[in-house]
């Protein structure tokens, strides 16, 4: 049997992001649409030339997008948000229901599955679904040869979309004959890959008759035409899959936890294609190919016909390594999108022709890799996960300490990255200013917002993070193990992408990492400035981790390391510490029975790095989402001494959360949403507060922003800030 090659998707943001770029011109009016539709489709015929030079036997068409493939399904089936309905269905509407505009706000956007890309929500209040030929015309440039066009599928595309006042199936089926006249409009494609990854999650089970219904009305529309269901990020129920009336499935034999293969072992798979995900689509690392050759070998026992490729579409990993100068012993450990498709390219050569020198080479350089010292360090994991002594009788020794009023103020850490900090920190990274130019600048900015914050006498106080460029790279930039790339850019959404830290080796504290800053912030006021660190589940959900451990070692790992910091600041003085876990919640496990193994690591992780503290050292800790449901006696398990949330985009909700389960630890709810350029009303914060001690003792409660707020202006920032310290002087009184 001849092994076929075959790519999901490819990064669309170009070697050094000129697809954000491009895009962020035209918005700006810099550049015109024609521009726009030149330079994209330069980029687009680069990503092709790149993916056929590797002999991909069948490219992906229609994976390249404007803005997000879940928005281009929007508008070629014109589920278009009622508030934007009317206008024509181009670039400007595309944009709009994007970005917002004048007018109207912005559609939501949310996480795809446990990724950090982020789609746009479908909106189906009063929507007239049709095809929209301009739409597909602007995406689906190829309408036959070796490619095979890509779309979510419509069980996926209706199970993330909100609004409308019809049934799941009603949506479902309202779009049917829609994607049959997107299929009718093709020629002779290799097969079309129908995206359904809603299918691997817990909603499975109550998908299925609608599912089998989707593809048996496909099945009798297409007469014929070649659809692979293509799953992926979990495993899937490969018998039901199997009974679906389709040409092919595609699996993911990298994030399944080993079950789809012994699933295609258990149950022979010869009436259906397998298009197999064996390199990993989501990761940067090269393949130990040793281990997917053996993979391929068995899946080549059980089917009659086989195409192997990346376990997901390459959108969630960057492009290329080549512009990276990095250490040739780490460069050898990794494979970016580029050079996950040379590892197809090795595979099907020695698969079909025989030919094991390409694989031989680049398996060489994976055992150079996994034999470096940096990945076998001794670690003492025997440290306290408890805090001495319970809540109740540290809290008073911290009261005691730090003789706080009621319903203390605080921010969450971070103050406006104003374009001149911004400047200050590119022009230091060019070695255009000096070590010294910087820190003095920093320093001054931090004397300023201590000035500020003392002028509108907030009680705990923050050093402002102006050192910082984001609360990941941060410190992965300073702790061993890390390593930052140059071009390593991945879409997070619409045209922000970010650059996660790579964890090569294992992970270690070598020195202090926030000292400086925050010592001299506290050295400037009598207040208590807060240590700010971001924790270990949140600094390994934002990087990307390696694979030849368990991510739970890698986790602790991290955890130790930011306990160090954590008694370095103690033994300094500080005596409120802050660790930030935004992403804890984003890390749960697609599959509900992983759930509880995975929060337990995480809540052990949190307490490796805060138990070791003294009685009358405070832990604080943020999150910055406000459903709380699933994971609630975790957060309270984390007996974190303060928790500040986001609270005042989910109204009452979450107190109901908190209330369930008798939270008594000090709880900070944000009381206004700092995501909005607005300055609240007084009338709200005290309306929020009092909602929120009618369920909180007073004595626990704590008021704070949602989050911080670095991308606010400064007298954004001042005068909400205004608001929300004298709305609670006033409240003090009356209390
Ligand atoms: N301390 C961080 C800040 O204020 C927290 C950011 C976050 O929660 N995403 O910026
Ligand atoms: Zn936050």
């Amino acid at each position: 049997m001849t092994i076929k090659t075959s790519n999901l998707g490819f990064p669309r943001l170009g070697e050094k992001r000129e697809w954000k770029k491009a895009i962020e011109n035209y918005w700006n009016g810099q550049i015109e649409l024609n521009e726009l539709h030149d330079t994209l489709k330069n980029i687009k015929a680069d990503n092709e030339a790149l993916q056929e030079g590797y002999s991909i036997d069948s490219l992906p068409s229609g994976d390249f997008s404007y803005y997000d493939h879940v928005l281009d399904a929007s508008l070629l089936f014109n589920i278009i948000p009622e508030r934007f309905q009317g206008q024509d269905v181009d670039e400007t509407l595309l944009y709009n229901i994007a970005r917002g505009n004048k007018e109207h706000v912005a559609s939501a956007l949310l996480k795809w599955f446990n990724t950090n890309y982020h789609y746009i929500v479908p909106e189906w209040d009063n929507v007239s679904p049709k095809f929209n030929q301009s739409a597909f015309d602007r995406q689906y440039t190829e309408r036959s040869g070796s490619t095979h066009p890509v779309i979510v599928g419509p069980v996926t595309y209706v199970a993330l979309s909100k609004g409308g006042s019809q049934s799941f199936e009603e949506k479902v089926r309202s779009l049917l004959p829609l994607y049959t006249e997107y299929f009718n409009q093709f020629g002779d494609v290799d097969y079309f890959q129908v995206d359904e990854p809603i299918l691997v999650t817990d909603s499975s089970e109550s998908l299925k008759d609608i599912t089998k219904e989707v593809y048996e009305y496909f099945n009798d529309a297409l007469d014929g035409k070649n659809i692979v269901i293509q799953t992926y990020f979990e495993r899937a129920d490969v018998e039901f899959l199997s009974s679906l009336p389709v040409y092919g499935l595609g699996l993911d034999f990298v994030h399944d936890q080993g079950e789809n293969l012994k699933q295609i072992k258990n149950g022979d798979l010869k009436n259906k294609a397998l298009y197999a995900g064996v390199i990993d689509g989501r990761n940067v690392w090269r393949s130990d190919l040793e281990t997917v050759k053996s993979t391929v070998q068995t899946l080549k026992d059980h089917v009659d016909d086989l195409t192997i490729q990346p376990s997901s579409t390459l959108l969630h990993v960057p492009v290329t390594l080549k512009n990276e100068s990095l250490d040739q012993s780490v460069e050898d450990g990794l494979a970016f999108a580029t050079e996950k498709l040379e590892e197809l390219a090795a595979l099907k050569a020695y698969f079909n022709h025989n030919d094991s020198s390409q694989l031989d080479a680049l398996q060489e350089r994976f055992v150079n890799f996994n034999n470096q010292s940096f990945k076998h360090l001794e670690y003492d994991f025997d440290v306290p996960v408890e805090r001495a002594s319970a809540f109740e009788s540290r809290s008073a020794k911290q009261q005691e300490k730090l003789n706080l009023p009621l319903l203390p103020t605080t921010t969450i850490g971070s103050f406006p990255q104003s374009k001149e900090v911004r400047k200050y920190r590119a022009d230091w990274k060019n070695n255009r200013i000096s070590d010294e130019e910087y820190r003095t600048f920093i320093e001054s900015e931090t004397k300023r917002w201590i000035d500020i914050q003392e002028d509108l006498d907030i009680d705990v106080l923050v050093h402002g993070e102006f050192e910082r460029n984001d609360m990941v790279e941060f410190f992965g930039e300073r702790l061993a193990g890390f390593l930052v790339t140059k071009f390593g850019w991945v879409q997070s959404y619409g045209t922000r992408a970010v650059k996660p830290p790579i964890i090569y080796g294992d992970v270690k504290w070598t020195k202090p990492m926030t000292l400086e800053e925050t010592l001299y912030a506290q050295s400037l006021t009598e207040k208590p400035v807060k240590g700010m660190l971001t924790g270990p589940v949140t600094i390994l959900n934002w990087s990307f981790e390696r694979v030849d451990i368990p991510k739970v070692e890698v986790m602790n790992q991290i955890a130790l390391a930011i306990k160090d910091e954590v008694q370095e600041l103690e033994k300094e003085g500080i005596t409120i510490i802050q660790v930030d876990e935004p992403a804890l919640r984003e890390g749960l496990p697609l599959r509900s029975e992983y759930h509880g193994q995975y929060l337990d690591d995480a809540v052990n992780a949190f307490k490796i790095s805060t138990s070791s503290v003294q009685d009358e050292t405070q832990i604080h800790t943020h999150m910055c989402y406000s459903q709380f449901g699933k994971i609630i006696h975790a957060i309270k398990a984390l007996d974190a001494d303060v928790i500040s949330i986001e609270t005042s985009r989910s109204h009452g909700d979450l107190i109901q959360d908190f209330e369930d389960i008798t939270y008594d630890l000090g709880i900070g709810l944000g009381v206004y949403d700092i995501h909005s350029p607005r300055i609240p009303k007084p009338e709200e914060i005290k309306e929020a507060i009092d909602r929120a001690l009618t369920n909180i003792d007073t004595k626990l409660f704590w008021v704070n922003p949602d989050c911080g707020l670095k991308t606010r202006k400064e007298d954004e920032v001042t005068a909400a800030l205004k608001v929300l310290v004298d709305t609670v002087q006033e409240k003090r009184q009356a209390l």
